[in-house]
């Protein structure tokens, strides 16, 4: 019997001593035996092998909502219609939840304009975005904050590392920790609260008021610097978030000066496909914005989502996409 199942097996198990205790109590109601008939059902199909196979259309359901649900009879294009309407509310209160984390699209302070879009492909995204301003005292409370990031795979399980990914970086920001040791903790967390083959890629800067910007990306693509009518590709230092405990993640210091520029991109942008197959790609982006230097953040994030949209000329957005300028005005 697979490993999977086998678990699913003792799970089932355990519920069911649960409900017959639960269904001892004087407190007990109806419902407890009907849980008790449909766990006795998922053993009865596991001993007749139909287990985890969709009642409707005989394909295998979907192996994570098993796993988080063993009495699962249907995969998700066969659920029932209050099922489907349950999982759609779900869904929108997910996205509510999400939106409401991210920062405000614009930011403006101490010579720094900032402006960000943040298209989900679906109802919620992997994709993380921040803005943070330090606060406390002294010279470093005036830093901003800035994060991008991208979760391994898509849909909620996306959205729910996204959002722990959020509370990690919102937490340990204020400890005024050095980048490098800032994004150490950040991995070392993530890597102990996630399972196997769930990473995420991240990029986070520090800007302070003097126009100095630290730079540490975790296995990111590369940011663009847009300096003396040059476009400069700053690439990664360190590996993706959740990867490997351990591992170093070296800062690189550049300073902006008036006008000049940093673009931060999920691949969601340049892996934006045309309708015959043709990725867009970050060459292609970065000749985009070689002519566009004087553009301000949210005139340039909007000609870039023009332009990749122009590209796609109407083919279905397949990735979360997010685009973040910093400037020094
Ligand atoms: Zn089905």
């Amino acid at each position: 019997m697979a490993t999977t199942e086998t678990y699913l097996q003792s799970q089932l198990e355990d519920r069911r001593k649960r409900l017959e205790a639960a269904i001892a109590s004087p407190a007990a109601n109806a419902s407890l035996t009907a849980l008790l008939v449909e766990v006795d059902a998922a053993l009865d199909r596991m001993r007749d092998g139909s287990f985890g196979i969709c009642e409707e259309c005989h394909e295998p359901v979907e192996q994570e909502r098993l796993l988080a649900d063993p009495l699962v009879r249907f995969c998700i294009d066969h659920l029932s219609e209050p099922q489907r309407r349950a999982l759609e509310q779900d869904l929108e209160l997910a996205s509510g939840v999400q939106r409401a984390l991210l920062p405000p699209h614009n930011f403006s302070a101490d010579g720094w304009q900032i402006h960000y879009c943040y298209e989900p492909a679906g109802p919620v995204s992997g994709d993380y975005c921040d803005v943070i301003p330090a606060d406390g005292t002294g010279e470093a409370s005036r830093d901003v904050f800035l994060a991008l990031g991208d979760v391994s795979g898509k849909g909620v399980a996306a959205s729910l590392m996204m959002t722990q990914l959020h509370g990690m970086f919102r937490s340990l920001v204020g400890s005024n920790l050095p980048l490098d040791q800032l994004v150490g903790r950040v991995n070392r967390l993530f890597c102990e609260s996630t399972t196997a083959g769930q990473f995420a890629t991240l990029v986070c800067g520090r800007a302070s008021t003097s126009g100095a910007v630290e730079l540490c990306s975790a296995g990111h693509l590369p940011v663009f610097l847009l300096q003396n009518g040059a476009v400069r590709s700053l690439g990664s230092t360190g590996m993706p978030l959740g990867m490997f405990c351990a591992g170093d993640y070296p800062v690189e210091s550049i300073r902006l000066g008036t006008g000049d520029s940093l673009v931060f991109y999920t691949d969601g942008l340049t892996e934006s496909l045309d309708g015959a197959n043709n990725e867009y790609g970050f060459r292609h982006l970065a000749h985009f914005l070689k002519g566009r230097h004087s553009l301000e953040p949210e005139s340039l994030t909007a000609a870039c989502l023009e332009e990749i949209n122009k590209f796609s000329n109407g083919a279905p957005q397949r990735d979360d996409r997010t685009i973040l300028v910093l400037r020094r005005a």
